[in-house]
């Protein structure tokens, strides 16, 4: 009779396995539909590619605290009302900004007064040269290690080059940017340590061109800020053949950059209610500031537009999201992420559920797959859902994703996603005057707008990060 009772057991616990798994099957079948359907609306809309131009060409520097960002605010506010969600709104935050102020003049000095300029932009937050500008000798490094190990002896007076390249052979150009960030973002502080006067850095890009690339740097020493300047691939390449044959060369710097007092700024937010869990909240976003040398269309409108379609392709194919999808778009991702850190504080003080905070950040490569910080098993039933997105090359799943501005909902136990994107040209735009509108594909665009779509549709309809 037992055995009759386990064998009963182990046959209906199969047939309810085995139901489950084919009652997956067919709802996923049904959502195949609706996914091509996501899909053909994006790939026959130029509405996010028309949005991105209107942004890039009225508000092309939108560095935090800017009027290029004031302007950049308004023109996203009213493009997210015309996409006519249930909410438009602005939440304050207090933005920090810096102004680039004239243009920078970097050379190598030559005899009988003749220069070779160099192609040059201050790093964010560096201090100025002040007008006359300064000119010392030049040491190469490629690591505080080696900085540590020239000393003071050979370093104090001077200006510190570091010249580290992104590692070409790393599959992932991303990695190699991480591995030689430092340099700009730590650079100045620690060759400040032994008595250098100023930094050049070599910019943060995997291919040899004239655009100096900017980017965020932060001084460990407040009493001891020296200017740091960004020069091109190019520009560094020349310097170190040089410096090879005479390591004497004078390099002069002017800049005249400086920090203004804090002004209020927005981030810009918008919401579709949820018709069965409304009090959860699927946090969608990019962030609207932007450099100031291009016109921040890769790094992110892009990214803004990513996140704002979602809205228009539900809207279009009658989608009623179970949970609320708020879209954020975030101030100040580049410099102090006082947007992040206003939102994450705000969903603290109300004890907002956020669902998942997903993240567009890596320009406007065609999608690859999905990066993902959750736990083994949502990360699990989430893969069980990937095949319906194989025709769409949605392959990779990548343990670690999200973005800068999602990675502060974090420590309220959020996890957090971004769609990839192919990141092989990424680096040549990233925060240089390359970065514009002219740059962007609009098909590639329009997969990446349906490659989000189709990720909220799926993680909300199948309860994949909880329940
Ligand atoms: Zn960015």
């Amino acid at each position: 009779m037992r055995k009759l009772v386990v064998l009963t057991l182990i046959a209906f616990g199969f047939c309810s396995c085995y139901a489950q798994e084919n009652s997956l099957a067919i709802s996923l079948q049904n959502d195949s539909i609706v996914i091509a359907s996501l899909y053909k609306s994006a790939l026959t809309s130029s509405g996010g590619y028309d949005n991105l131009r209107e942004l890039t060409s009225k508000a092309p520097h939108r560095l935090a605290g800017s009027e290029g960002c004031a302007n950049g605010i308004k023109i996203l506010f009213n493009q997210l009302k015309a996409l006519n969600p249930d909410t438009v709104y602005l939440q304050p935050a207090m933005a920090l900004p810096w102004l680039r102020g004239e243009k920078e003049v970097v050379y190598i000095e030559l005899p009988k007064g003749k220069r070779i300029l160099l192609h040059a932009s201050a790093l964010g937050g560096s201090v100025g040269t002040g007008l006359k500008g300064l000119a010392a000798e030049v040491v190469e490094v490629k690591s505080f290690e080696e900085l540590k190990a020239l000393g003071e002896a050979n370093v104090k007076g001077k200006i510190v080059f570091y010249n580290l390249a992104m590692d070409p052979a790393l599959f992932n150009p991303g990695e190699g940017y991480g591995r030689a960030a430092f340099q700009r973002t730590a650079g100045a502080s620690e060759a400040a340590k032994y008595g250098a006067i100023a930094t050049l850095v070599r910019s943060l890009t995997n291919r040899i061109d004239t655009f100096p690339h900017t980017g965020v740097m932060r001084y460990a020493d407040t009493t001891n800020m020296i200017p740091s300047v960004a020069i091109s691939t190019f520009d560094a390449e020349l310097l170190s053949t040089r410096l090879k044959s005479d390591p004497t060369q004078r390099v002069f710097i002017r800049t005249t950059c400086k920090s203004l007092p804090a002004v209020v700024s927005y981030n810009v937010i918008a919401e579709l209610k949820g018709g069965e869990k409304p009090e959860e909240i699927i946090t969608i976003g990019g962030h609207l500031d932007s450099w100031d040398l291009g016109e921040g269309a890769h790094d992110d409108g892009v990214g803004c537009m990513h996140a704002m379609e979602v809205i228009r392709l539900f809207k279009q194919n009658g989608i009623q999201p179970k949970r609320t999808i708020r879209v954020v778009l975030f101030l100040d991702e580049e410099t102090h992420q006082v947007g992040a850190k206003a939102y994450a504080a705000s969903v603290k003080d109300k004890g907002e559920k956020i669902y998942v905070g997903i993240e567009s950040d890596s320009g406007g490569g065609a999608p690859k797959g999905f990066g993902m910080s959750a736990s083994p098993a949502q990360m699990e039933s989430f893969r069980q859902l990937m095949g319906i997105l194989a025709p769409y090359d949605l392959y990779q799943l990548r343990n670690g994703g999200g973005g800068v501005d999602v990675g502060f909902l974090k420590p309220l136990g959020v996890p957090t996603m971004n769609v990839l994107p192919s990141p092989h040209r990424y680096f040549y735009y990233h925060h240089s005057a390359f970065d514009t509108f002219k740059e962007i594909d609009m098909r590639e665009v329009q997969l990446g707008c349906a490659a989000h779509a189709a990720l909220v549709y799926l993680i909300d309809k199948y309860d994949t990060l909880g329940s």
